[in-house]
């Protein structure tokens, strides 16, 4: 895989080390168990997988070069680049401004974009709505953009099947960045719907198998499908792309889920006709990335973990699987960890900060598993280790 140019300050000795050599080892990536770092007194099971992303990597590049390339010049990031708040905090000491926040709400109005400025596109992409605001402007979209061959390939993708008719239906979060990205691109080719989760998955197919109504469809629907989607003629052939960070798992449910429902529609025999096969669309680094987190559980690990932004959905979706099975500290970097017996961290259930106060003191000897989103540095996992073992002499 190409090798990016990344500034050091995001880097671990550590972690390149550990990496390399997992790497060496298992050059198919073959086994997807921890790696065991033991310290006597505290034994880590490092994921076979965390970390930067291809994606996230090359935006990093490009945002730093353009950055170094552009020196005098206003530099604007459209959103935040990646949902890391060290990456960003440090693009923002180097003088970027975010024009605007992760909901698409402006933080700079556009009136103050000139041709003359630099706008750095994100790793999640944009709307088409936004590309042809930059035009108007004289900016051109494409110069300095980030946006992850991998979401490239999911609007690709989307542009071929709606080329033939098919709606793309997105599983993802309506809100999201890279949705509406994905949302806005295949629009222009063809219908589009977004669904959060099997369950809404669910209550489409009862509208394609005619126990739900028109009516139900638009109520529950209706600000996540395109314009004009007459639900009569849209579901007829479909096809199921993702935000590419969302659980690969919980998409290939949703796409097996609703391609049964096709096949008894249609029929079997006809299903090549109503229903589009987009498997090839997920993205490798969510997939590993989640693997390896299930490898995780498999460990006697006493809690787990998870370093990222807390707006990172990546990073979210990895925390919901250790969550399940232990108690799971979800950290944005090593500052929350305060003590041996003091932690804060991220609740994913009430999307709020919250306090343990007994953290590791709990355990003679802590076992913890640990890994973290695809936008984090891998300098901040170490300087979690380094903190922890600090504790232990
Ligand atoms: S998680 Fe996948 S799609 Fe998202 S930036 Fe990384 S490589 Fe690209």
């Amino acid at each position: 895989m190409r090798k990016f140019d990344v500034p050091n300050k995001f880097r671990s000795e550590l972690i390149t080390k550990i990496k390399l050599e997992r790497k060496q080892n298992d050059r198919m990536k073959r086994d997807f168990s921890p790696t065991i770092l033991n310290y006597s007194n505290v034994t880590f099971y490092l994921s076979r997988h965390f970390g930067f992303c291809f994606g996230v990597e090359n935006a990093i590049e490009i945002a730093y070069k353009t950055l170094n390339e552009n020196q005098g010049k206003r530099i604007f990031l459209l959103s935040e680049m990646i949902h890391n708040p060290e990456v960003n905090k440090d693009l923002e000491e180097n003088g970027i401004l975010f024009i605007q926040d992760t909901y698409g709400k402006n933080l700079i109005d556009w009136e103050e974009i000139t041709s003359e400025d630099i706008v750095i596109i994100p790793a999640f992409g944009t709307t088409i709505f936004t590309e042809n605001i930059l035009k108007e402007k004289g900016i051109n979209p494409l110069q300095y953009n980030t946006t992850c061959p991998f979401v490239e390939k999911v609007w690709n993708r989307s542009r071929e099947i709606a080329q033939n008719n098919f709606t793309t239906i997105i599983h993802g979060k309506a809100q999201h960045e890279e949705t509406r990205a994905t949302f806005s691109h295949t629009e222009v080719h063809g219908k589009a719907i977004t669904i959060l989760n099997l369950d809404e998955a669910k209550f489409l197919a009862e509208v394609i198998l005619g126990s739900k109504s028109e009516k139900e469809f638009y109520e529950k629907f209706g600000t996540k499908i395109s314009e004009n989607f007459d639900v009569n003629n849209d579901l007829i052939k479909i096809g199921v792309v993702n935000q590419t960070t969302m659980l690969a798992e919980e998409t290939l449910e949703i796409t097996e889920y609703l391609r049964e429902i096709m096949i008894k529609k249609f029929g079997i025999e006809k299903i090549s006709e109503h229903f589009a096969d987009t498997r090839d669309t997920l993205c490798y680094a969510t997939n590993d990335n989640q693997t390896a987190t299930k490898e995780l559980l498999k460990s006697d690990a006493n809690i787990s973990i998870v370093v990222g932004g807390y707006n990172s959905s990546n990073t979210t979706h990895i925390v919901k699987i250790l969550d399940e099975k232990m108690p799971t500290y979800f950290i944005k970097n090593e500052s929350e960890i305060k003590s041996k017996s003091e932690v804060h961290f991220f609740d994913i259930h009430t999307k709020t900060m919250k306090v343990d106060l007994e953290f590791l003191s709990k355990y003679q000897f802590p076992k913890i598993a640990l890994t973290a989103g695809a936008s984090c540095p891998d300098s901040e996992i170490e300087k979690v280790i380094n903190k922890i073992i600090s504790f232990y002499n």
